[in-house]
Parts: C-alpha cells; sequence; structure tokens
C-alpha cells in the first residue's frame, strides 16, 4: 500500500500455521504479502512476505474505534489523524521453515502472536515462534486470539485461559491477548490500538554508517526483455542504522563466489544505488524502520529468487568481516520446543552439524571442538558477522532443524 511517509517499524506475523497470518496481514493492509513472491505461482509460499500500512485516528470517535487504516473515518468520515507507518513481515507458520521465521525475526521491531481460538493452544509453531522470538529478542508482542467468529463466548474464554498459562514465565507474560476476526474484521480497530500502544517506533541510530539485513532480492525484468532495457538487480531488507541515499556506493558482504585453481573464495561486491523505494513509492533518501528496496547496478540473475538474503549491504569498509569459522559462547534451552515429545536439550557435540541463524543469514555449521558452554563451529557457507552477534542454534532432531538455544558470537 502506498503509504504517507516511509515506514517506521517493522512488525512481524508470527504463529502456527493456519492461524491466519497472511489473512490478518490483508485486512490491515488492503495487499497479500506474498503476491510478489514467484512461489504463489507455483502454488506454495515459503518465503518472507511483507506489506505496508498505515494507522489513522477519528479525533471525533471514541476508542477502540477511533483507530483505523484508512485516511477517513470508516465510521463517520471524518478526516482522521495520521499516526505511523509500518511495515508488516510475514512468516511462514510451517515446521520446515523456522529458518526463515528466525531471519524474519532479525528485522522485526516487534511481533503479533497469532493464536487460533478455535484449536488448544499452545500448538508447536506457537511455542517455536516465540522461543524464536525470544532467542532474537523481540520482546514487544501483542498476541492475538484469533478466529473469534468460529467459537462460542465459553470456548473463547477457555481458550484465552489456555494462551494466559502458557504465557505465563515467557517475555509475552503481560502482552495483550486481542480477541478478532481477521476474515470478518472483527475488534481489528482494538488491535491497532494495542500495536501503537505496545510495539514503539524504535530509536534510530541515524548518524552511524548504513547497514543493511538483506531479507529479499529479486530480478524484476519480465522475461524477454532487451538488453538495453534490463534494470538492475534489487535487494530489500530493513536499514539497522544510517541513511541511504540514491547515488550512494554499497557493498554487499559475502559476495559471490568463485572457484580460483580449485579453491573457492568469497569476493566483496560494491556497487551503486540507483533506486530506492519505500512504503509503495520511489524515494531518494531512506532511514531505518521499515521495509526498504535497494536497485543497484549488480546483474540481475545475481538477485533473483531471494539468491542474496541473508547478506549484509552497507557503506563500503564498514561492514563486518566474513569468517567460515566461529566460536560462539552457547545459551542452551531445557527443552526442544515444536515437538510433541519436548524433547530435553543435549549438550553440543564435537562433529555435530548445527545450524545457524544470524541477522537474516542462515547457514550449517560443524562443531569442531565443544567445551562446556564454548563450541568452535567451521561453516559451510561463510557469514559477515561480528563479536556480540548472536545466532540461533538449531539442531537436527527426527530429520528437522529444532531450535536448542543461541550463540554469542566471540
Ligand atoms: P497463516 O498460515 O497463519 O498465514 O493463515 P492464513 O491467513 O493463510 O489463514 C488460514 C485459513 O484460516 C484461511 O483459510 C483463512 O481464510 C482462515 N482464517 C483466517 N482468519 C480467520 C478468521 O478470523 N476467521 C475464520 N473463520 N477464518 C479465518
Ligand atoms: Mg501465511
Ligand atoms: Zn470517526
Amino acid at each position: 500500500m502506498k503509504v504517507p511517509e516511509q515506514p517506521k517499524a517493522n512488525i512481524g506475523l508470527v504463529g502456527h500455521v493456519d492461524h491466519g497470518k497472511t489473512t490478518l496481514a490483508k485486512m490491515l493492509t488492503g495487499e497479500y504479502t506474498d503476491r510478489h513472491s514467484e512461489e504463489i505461482k507455483r502454488g506454495i509460499s515459503i518465503r518472507l512476505g511483507y506489506a505496508d500500512t498505515a494507522f489513522y485516528k477519528c479525533p471525533n470517535c471514541e476508542e477502540p474505534q477511533a483507530y483505523s487504516t484508512s485516511p477517513d473515518c470508516p465510521i463517520c468520515g471524518t478526516q482522521g489523524e495520521f499516526l505511523r507507518a509500518v511495515s508488516f513481515v510475514d512468516s511462514p507458520g510451517h515446521e520446515t521453515l523456522m529458518a526463515t521465521m528466525l531471519s524474519g525475526a532479525a528485522l522485526m521491531d516487534g511481533a503479533l502472536l497469532l493464536i487460533a481460538a478455535n484449536e488448544r493452544c499452545p500448538q508447536p509453531q506457537t511455542k517455536e515462534h516465540l522461543m524464536g522470538l525470544t532467542i532474537i529478542g523481540v520482546e514487544k508482542i501483542v498476541v492475538v486470539q484469533n478466529k473469534i467468529d468460529l467459537v462460542d463466548e465459553k470456548e473463547a474464554r477457555k481458550n484465552h485461559k489456555e494462551i494466559q498459562d502458557f504465557l505465563k514465565g515467557t517475555v509475552a507474560e503481560n502482552a495483550p491477548i486481542v480477541p478478532i476476526s481477521a476474515h470478518h474484521n472483527i475488534n481489528v480497530d482494538y488491535l491497532i490500538m494495542e500495536i501503537e500502544r505496545n510495539i514503539p517506533t524504535r530509536k534510530f541510530e541515524e548518524g552511524r554508517p548504513p547497514r543493511m539485513h538483506v531479507a529479499r532480492s529479486f530480478d524484476v525484468n519480465t522475461p524477454g526483455t532487451g538488453p538495453d532495457r534490463l534494470v538492475g538487480g534489487v535487494i530489500g531488507g530493513s536499514l539497522l542504522q544510517g541513511h541511504l541515499q540514491v547515488g550512494d556506493e554499497i557493498e554487499v558482504k559475502p559476495g559471490r563466489q568463485l572457484e580460483l585453481s580449485g579453491k573457492s573464495q568469497w569476493e566483496d561486491i560494491t556497487t551503486e544505488v540507483v533506486s530506492l523505494r519505500a512504503g509503495g513509492m520511489p524515494r531518494e533518501k531512506v532511514r531505518p524502520g521499515g521495509l526498504i528496496a535497494i536497485g543497484t547496478k549488480l546483474d540481475p540473475a545475481m538477485t533473483k529468487s531471494d539468491a542474496m538474503l541473508g547478506r549484509v549491504a552497507g557503506a563500503p569498509g564498514t561492514l563486518p568481516s566474513v569468517v567460515d569459522k566461529l566460536t560462539v559462547e552457547t545459551q542452551l534451552l531445557e527443552r526442544v520446543v515444536g515437538t510433541e515429545e519436548e524433547l530435553k536439550v543435549e549438550d553440543i557435540r564435537t562433529n555435530e552439524p548445527l545450524m545457524l541463524s544470524v541477522g537474516t543469514s542462515t547457514t550449517v555449521g560443524i562443531v569442531t571442538s565443544a567445551r562446556e558452554n564454548m563450541a568452535d563451529l567451521t561453516l559451510k557457507i561463510p557469514v559477515a558477522v561480528e563479536p556480540g552477534q548472536r545466532a540461533a542454534l538449531s539442531r537436527r532432531i527426527g530429520g528437522r532443524w529444532r531450535l536448542i538455544g543461541y550463540g554469542v558470537v566471540k
């Protein structure tokens, strides 16, 4: 949606599959978050989706009815006060797509945890996504009890109690629980009010060199475009800090893999910012907040189908270094979440593979040495990281990657 200004926050949509994340995004933004993805044509949707919206408050109506996404009040028609534009980041809920959810969490300023009122709570990915948010450090959470149109009042209350019990002792313990029907637009005004109260705009560090986690990348040329009309690759993500302007030079790390005399090496890439888009409009300059898209001079073949997901982009010479070996100080969970059995998390063992999610990147590392709460890893795909960053750790259990804790990069 075209919004009055660049969005100021990224709000995640997380929760178990089919609990209504994409439906809620459509209700709030008027768009299908997966509309742009190539997969939808093939009938699957596995990538991060996003869409922007703006919140308004009617000066004449009472709360919560005064809140809406419409510039003119849907109740009385008065022109509303513009509050804020935001981006929604829609996570896939399926259990095999935890890596994608964790990539998205790296961009989130806060999140809506969707829980279907017509199912027992918690479902496996309800727990796993909340744990993912906790590990990445996303603590501003609004819990959404969705699909209340499918239950009677007694069932809704029982489910509400289950949600409260589930949240006890978690980061979302004090989060509001907002009953809605995303499908029938019931209580969405109330939800907007709670988002405005609980997920504030973060303070931007604008003075620092620009740095972005790449969450998407595209080849925006339609098939058959002549070489003279081809536009360069587009990368999408959120600025963590700093400004970007059309004409700026940027570096992307890790860049491209080269085979040099039988050895593979990674070469950094630099390119120019040719265009910028945010909030559904071209912009000359962008700041942190919401999702942005950068048009570059890169070969579009390099950026197609999210090929640049997980890279870091920013001012040349200021980015973290690219490493293929890491030492992390580990903090493991007691139990494996997201599975029915809730197995105990065993200590990390030498030679086992672990999946690391750091920033928006995902890589697999083999543990070369495991000590008390430290592990050395050799990575299959190098990442650009700096000391102090957190990496979510997942282990292969029963044929799937399961979140087992995190490691702080030494
Ligand atoms: P996601 O997997 O969390 O993104 O869930 P979707 O948004 O794709 O929704 C899954 C299904 O639930 C779809 O068929 C929706 O139409 C339906 N759905 C979502 N929200 C509601 C709701 O509030 N009420 C009802 N009755 N159905 C809903
Ligand atoms: Mg969905
Ligand atoms: Zn009004």
